[in-house]
């Protein structure tokens, strides 16, 4: 009886065995099954190899020189961002292998000489549980990134603003290079769900995100703070540099708005407030704090204008 790979795409199974008789063996099996092997006869190849990252099952020989089977899984699973099967394939009869094979996380194993049946079996089970996780680790990936995006606007949300100004400011103070954050707010934004809806209103909110995402540089991260407020990181940038940036920003809202949405010419207040020009223990806290005030400043000033935080007039506030 043959099992062959015909339920699904051809696999890589990558063989890791220090002999290379015995590899040449198990790869022809596997072959025969329909799948592309690689052999690999030192720990240093088969970490190569498996770097690559097309490896869907490792068939390990337990017994090699300098790292071991079991010391070579612990290093494969301490580096592998996805979950690669791992089967030992061993002359050790002992049980006391066994035990060691699978808590270096291994998955299973398989006594020398290698019966082709119990390999072509074992291969069939384990790329089961290898596409499985694949789906798994796919659909992850998809919810973690929805569950850092804004659903209206696409750009992040509160919650992966939070995130990323901790690590920015984090690299900020180990650089020693300036971070800025610019709060953004549109001006009079509930008298355009109050005159023409909330559907205008939401469509204003995607303009204003895409205006964002197209004006700003690859490091600078837009997100939807909340509302009709908005917020820049703008990592290696002075307060003055993010604040032409914010100009740039307010001048090309008040330009194109007008034919973005019915509710007509909008504009928007700017507050900026960066690690260049600030004193004292910066905390997110901080530093929100200050772009908030300067964001109320412009408010106060007659709106559609940016201002940078000024310790001489929002200090208080700050
Ligand atoms: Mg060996």
């Amino acid at each position: 009886m043959q099992l062959t790979s015909a339920n699904g795409p051809p696999a890589h199974i990558l063989i890791i065995d220090d002999e290379p008789t015995v590899a040449t063996h198990i790869r022809r099996i596997v072959e025969s099954c329909g799948h592309r092997a690689s052999a690999c006869h030192t720990w240093t190849e088969a970490l190569r190899a498996f770097g690559r990252g097309d490896v869907d099952l490792i068939l390990m020989d337990a017994v090699m020189p300098a790292v071991d089977g079991f010391k070579l899984t612990r290093i494969i699973r301490s580096r592998a961002r996805t979950y690669v099967p791992i089967v030992f394939l061993t002359g050790l009869a002992d049980d006391n292998a066994r035990v060691k094979g699978i808590e270096a996380g291994g998955d299973d194993f398989l006594t020398k000489p290698i019966h082709p049946l119990e390999l072509q079996v074992r291969i069939k089970a384990m790329l089961r549980i290898r596409s499985l996780t694949q789906a798994l680790e796919e659909k992850t990936r998809t919810l973690s990134r929805l569950a850092a995006m804004d659903a209206l606007t696409g750009i992040g949300n509160r919650r992966s603003f939070d995130e990323r100004l901790r690590s920015e400011l984090q690299i900020s103070a180990e650089s020693g290079k300036p971070l800025t954050v610019l709060l953004l707010d549109l001006d009079h934004f509930k008298s355009v769900n109050d005159n023409h809806g909330h559907a205008v209103g939401d469509e204003l909110l995607r303009a204003f995100g895409r205006l964002l995402a197209e004006s700003t540089r690859a490091c600078d991260v837009p997100y939807r703070y909340g509302g009709e407020e908005f917020a820049v990181l703008c990592p290696n940038s002075t307060t003055d540099d993010a604040c032409s940036l914010g100009e740039r920003v307010r001048a090309a809202f008040q330009r194109t708005s007008g034919a973005a949405t019915a509710a007509g010419t909008r504009t928007c207040s700017i507050g900026a407030a960066g690690t260049d020009i600030l004193t004292g223990e910066l905390s997110p806290h901080a530093i929100l704090t200050a772009a908030d005030a300067a964001l109320y400043r412009a408010k106060d000033s007659g709106r559609n204008c940016v201002c940078k935080f000024d310790p001489m007039f929002d200090e208080k506030a700050a």
